[in-house]
């Protein structure tokens, strides 16, 4: 896939999020942000559980399939770089549900720890 990769970044998939998938750590907590809304959109649930605090993953996860993943917007973030334990990612993720004719978006600021090299989701953080 050398086409423009799903998180929107304008990098090519192979040059983004591909390597991420396919196994590489992601350096920042942003980055990996973007590569688990690209498995979203391509519907890697394995990748999203790998990348789950194992302490807070669930068992396993299923997609709507009416829910197509349209763009996501990076709005902030806190800490979550090379040097950092832990960090935040606020986001907004736009979709088309398909089922109810409605565009949708989900908001979220992420929080994000570093264990050793990789980083994990956590959870929402509270509003
Ligand atoms: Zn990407």
């Amino acid at each position: 896939m050398d086409t423009e990769c799903p998180c929107g970044s304008g990098t090519p998939y192979v040059a983004c999020c591909g390597p991420f998938h396919g196994g590489v750590p992601a350096p920042t907590a942003a980055q990996l942000m973007r590569s688990r809304y690209c498995a979203f959109v391509l519907g890697d649930a394995a990748y999203l559980l790998a990348t789950w605090d194992p302490a807070m993953r669930p068992t396993s996860m299923e997609f709507d399939p009416a829910v197509q993943w349209r763009r996501l917007r990076i709005r902030g973030m806190t800490g979550g770089g090379e040097a950092d334990a832990t960090g935040t990612v606020e986001f907004v993720a736009h979709f088309w549900n398909a089922a109810r004719g409605q565009y949708g978006r989900q908001h979220e600021n992420s929080r994000f720890v570093r264990q050793g090299r990789r980083w994990f989701y956590v959870d929402a953080a509270p509003d």
